[in-house]
């Protein structure tokens, strides 16, 4: 067929009329369009359906005709097809859009065209039909685009159950699937894997103090860097809040994880801008190594974490290979926290009070509280044992509460008592003072016991690594002015800072004879007691040694010119009966204000 424009010839003039019944009647009554063309492709029929759609009443070859409605979009596919089925002479089927006046729209057709051949095989006639598909398609496209959106969403789906939201790093799922894998292959070819498990030190802390945003920033920083530390082969995993894990499937030595280990925490506490605020945070890391250390994902991943706690509690931004003793370590303090839970309402702990004493006059000069926990599962528990896990997960802070209550209670009572004021001391962990809430809760429970703050001392432990030692600085200046009398523990313990010594406004310095021992393995812990007293000393602080359980300790501290000593040897810790006995067998003058 020639499909140029061509003179038009009303259909009229081309037409045969019927008689009523006729196909040419029958085909008005069909939805489609129905056609018929002579062997040169002249439109021969048309059934009432074209005109009412297309709105064309006149029409001359069949390619002119159609031209005129075809969508010019489809044009070109058309025109192509057309071309090959009239040269051949080869029945088509295609699909395209036409034009209807009536509406303004374009519609899509599917016409279907076929020959009529004489005996000798030549097209003597065309014939076709157009039918209406526009429903159709549209459903078909609806379908592929749901389908499509659908394939998407599944996808996104299927990374986000992967991956962790705020850093895009694979979450415990995907991580734990990856460790698997390499087990398989570190097993078969023989090699060495590590897991690396990382916990941000005081990290709560910058969350309760710059907010949420400020740490969801710091984390996204983290996974940064710690990426940026690895190879690509190996995977970086947030597990949650603040623990990430590391997992290197192929290691040549142990030695090169340890390696891997300090390059990840340089990286994790260098400075970090958030926002106008740069901060400062360390990371605690433990490391586990396939096959030492667990064959299975779940063990491998465990014993890191157990590694990980262990370098927290010798005092963080530190790294720890995994140890087998640390798994009853870990099974010990799982058992402790069980335990500790709901002891306090339960009555499980109680204080008891070991006297100080004045150095020259040798009267009591105050009272240290000391808790005590007796547990029907796990029996006496020493603080020592208990305390730094109640930090751990919080507890400790109603503990911290109710120590400070009984404490002014007692005070109170013994004042009362006495007929003179007798000063109690309660250990404060670090802990409280990240809280913002401790200084009103000191307040409130002086006020409840109408105690004077000059009868309260408090014991800050001199480690203070990890905590925010601005916050300790200003709420204990706020404890000063109020009159509570403040004291630095355990001076001279690793981790005990100078600088904090200075930063915070202390009244005394508490000097543990037994740490004096622990100090330096090498040098004479009189030695050490010396220059620790003399350095408290030089900065006018008043002097406690405490653990003094010899007279040659007694005699050593008093030559010194210690002003306090508290130990063993001159009193032990008394139990809440006993102190009473103690505090009522005391004269009027026997305490100091
Ligand atoms: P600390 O504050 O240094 O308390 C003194 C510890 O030394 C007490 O041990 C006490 O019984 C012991 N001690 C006293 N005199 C001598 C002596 O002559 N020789 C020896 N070897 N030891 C002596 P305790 O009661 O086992 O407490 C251990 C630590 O637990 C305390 O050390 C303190 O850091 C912590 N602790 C105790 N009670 C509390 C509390 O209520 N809150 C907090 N946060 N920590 C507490
Ligand atoms: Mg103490």
């Amino acid at each position: 067929m020639r499909v140029e424009q061509e003179q038009v010839v009303p259909i009229e003039a081309q037409l045969v009329p019927g008689a009523a019944g006729s196909p040419v009647y029958l085909a008005d009554t069909l939805p489609q369009i129905v056609w018929t063309a002579d062997a040169d492709g002249r439109v021969t029929y048309f059934n009432r359906r074209w005109y009412e759609y297309t709105g064309l009443d006149a029409v001359g070859s069949l390619g002119f005709a159609f031209r005129q409605a075809l969508h010019p979009g489809d044009e070109e596919r058309t025109l192509a097809r057309w071309d090959r089925a009239w040269r051949l002479g080869e029945p088509y089927e295609i699909e395209y859009r036409l034009f209807a006046r009536s509406t303004g729209v374009y519609r899509w057709f599917l016409v279907r065209a076929n020959t009529v051949l004489d005996e000798s095989g030549r097209v003597v006639q065309w014939s076709g039909t157009c039918t209406d598909i526009d429903d159709q398609k549209r459903f078909e496209e609806e379908a592929r685009r749901h389908a499509a959106e659908l394939k998407a969403s599944r996808a996104e789906l299927a990374h986000l159950v992967r991956h962790d939201a705020l850093t895009g790093l694979p979450n415990r799922l995907l991580f734990t699937d990856r460790l698997e894998r390499a087990l398989a292959a570190a097993e078969r070819h023989g090699r060495l894997l590590a897991v690396f498990f990382v916990d941000l030190d005081g990290f709560k802390r910058i969350n309760d103090t710059l907010g949420h945003e400020a740490g969801d920033e710091l984390l996204k920083e983290i996974a940064r860097r710690l990426t940026s530390v690895v190879r690509s082969s190996d995977t970086v995993a947030r597990l949650g809040g603040d623990e990430f894990v590391v997992l290197v499937p192929e290691l040549e030595r142990p030695e090169d994880a340890m390696a891997l280990a300090r390059k990840l925490l340089r990286h994790a506490g260098a400075a970090y801008d958030l926002g106008a605020q740069r901060v400062r945070v360390t990371a605690s890391l433990g490391v586990s190594v396939y096959p030492d250390d667990a064959d299975g994902a779940s063990t491998l991943l465990r014993h890191a974490d157990v590694a990980m706690y262990r370098a927290k509690q010798s005092g963080k931004n530190d790294a720890r290979f995994f140890a087998p003793e640390m798994n009853a370590e870990a099974h010990q303090r799982m058992q402790i926290a069980a335990q500790l839970d709901g002891a306090l309402e339960r009555g499980e702990l109680r204080l008891e009070y070991q006297p100080q004493f004045d150095a020259v006059t040798g009267r009591p000069v105050s009272f240290e509280a000391l808790l005590r926990w007796t547990n029907p599962v796990l029996g006496d528990v020493p603080p020592e044992r208990f305390v730094p896990i109640a930090e751990d997960n919080g507890v400790i802070v109603e503990i911290c509460e109710w120590v400070i209550d009984q404490s002014c209670g007692r005070a109170a009572q013994w004042s009362h008592a006495a007929g003179a004021s007798v000063r109690v001391a309660a250990n404060v962990s670090l802990v409280q003072l990240d809280r913002q809430d401790f200084v009103p809760m000191i307040a409130d429970a002086l006020r409840r016991h109408g105690l004077d703050p000059r009868q309260l001392e408090l014991e800050l432990t001199a480690r203070i690594g990890g905590h925010d030692v601005d916050l300790a600085c200003a709420q204990m200046a706020e404890l000063a002015r109020l009159g509570v009398r403040l004291t630095m523990d355990e001076f001279g313990t690793p981790g005990s800072s100078i600088d904090h010594v200075m930063r915070l406004p202390l009244d005394a310095i508490k000097i543990d004879q037994q740490v004096a021992r622990d100090v330096v393995a090498d040098r004479s812990p009189e030695r050490v007691l010396e220059a620790l007293v003399s350095l408290a000393q030089a900065l006018e602080f008043t002097v406690v040694v405490s653990g003094i359980e010899t007279e040659a300790q007694r005699r050593q501290a008093l030559g010194l010119g210690c002003d306090r000593l508290q130990g063993f040897l001159l009193g032990r810790p008394l139990t809440e009966c006993e102190a009473d006995a103690f505090v009522a067998s005391l004269l009027p003058e026997a305490t100091e204000p």
